[in-house]
């Protein structure tokens, strides 16, 4: 497939790890946007280690934080090779993995070390942290020489629910394609002080985003949420699977929802959508959700009949506290 072309899979650094080791299974994981590249990747892979069987996963695969432990385990497979992203920070899967970012090739990354200069030269900015994703952090590393104007420190790579720490930092950048990482980031910073400038960069479009009137929009629609749960009576809590399980919130949410005397209900779901929503009809059951997954399904579910809210907004909801924004937790 042409557009398979534009990314480097990676197959020297499969082949070192996979030298002299005996393995004889292997479970292949792909991000959604990967998975056309599929078939040419096993294809390329049964070329170099015609003895190892290659399996594919095509359960959710949105970020590190679902390695798709229960499929490898249920076939046998010694090892799992997730392409797309790095480690999910606290989370150690149960099985061998080894990620493969799959950098994007063609980047004009020229013009985004012109672009970070640019941004350098902007007042009272003397230190820039930098997060980007597992296709553009090699780049990075490349560019960042070439910029005089102040020094920047590279913070690893970004994930939608784990916002840069902004210590130190005289501004903030974030380089990734699409919008969320950015907005995510801007949204964590909402109840920061003080708080660092961020601009975002589309390395695609090699221009700067400026995140802010989206963020508004965004704002208004999550205050309008957690305005129609304020009075909810009963909650539905989603938690996910591997890095998605995240029982010590469960728990926090739990046994807040207990001392105010609310009715709650857990659902554990490997993927949660529109499909599951109608199943349980949650429309008419529950007053309100909350997704303690992944922060990206509520914001997906905005327009659902009833509010889905992120973890932070539903603390924000059960403890009155308005005071700012909550993201992610
Ligand atoms: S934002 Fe969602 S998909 Fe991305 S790393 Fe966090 S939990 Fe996983």
């Amino acid at each position: 497939m042409d557009f398979c072309k534009y990314y480097d899979f990676e197959y020297e650094e499969i082949h070192r790890y996979l030298a002299n080791k005996n393995i004889g299974r292997v479970l292949l994981q792909f991000p959604e946007g990967l998975q056309p590249c599929i078939d040419n990747v096993v294809d390329e892979l049964k070329r170099r280690f015609p003895d190892i069987e290659f399996y594919i996963s095509t359960n959710p695969s949105y970020g590190s934080c679902l390695v798709d432990e229960y499929s490898a385990r249920e076939i046998g497979a010694q090892l799992i090779i997730h392409f797309g992203h790095y480690e999910y920070p606290g989370y150690r899967p149960s099985i061998d993995v080894l990620y493969i970012g799959v950098k994007r090739l063609n980047i004009d990354i020229q013009t985004i070390g012109r672009i970070l200069d640019d941004i350098c030269g902007e007042k009272n900015i003397s230190k820039l942290c930098l997060a980007t994703t597992a296709q553009h952090i090699k780049d990075i590393y490349m560019v960042i020489d070439r910029v005089e104007r102040c020094k920047i420190f590279i913070k690893g790579t970004i994930y939608g629910c784990i916002p840069l720490n902004p210590d130190n930092c005289d501004a903030i950048v974030i380089i990734s394609g699409g919008k969320f990482h950015c907005i995510s980031q801007s949204l964590a910073l909402l109840s920061m002080n003080p708080k660092p400038r961020i601009f975002c960069i589309d390395p695609y479009i090699q221009s700067v985003i400026d995140p802010e009137p989206e963020v508004e929009k965004i704002l208004r629609t999550r205050m309008w949420k957690m305005f129609q749960a304020s009075n909810a009576k009963k909650w539905l809590i989603v938690t996910g699977f591997y890095g998605q399980y995240r029982e010590n919130i469960v728990k926090k949410l739990v046994e807040k929802l207990k001392s105010l005397g609310k009715e709650y209900r857990v659902v554990k779901s490997l993927r949660f959508d529109r499909e599951i929503l109608a199943n349980i009809d949650a429309e008419h059951n529950y007053d309100a959700i909350v997704v303690t997954s992944c922060p990206y399904i509520a914001f997906d579910l905005k327009d659902y009949g009833k509010p889905v809210l992120t973890v932070g907004e539903a603390f924000m909801v059960l403890e009155n506290n308005f005071s700012s924004y909550r993201y992610p937790w």
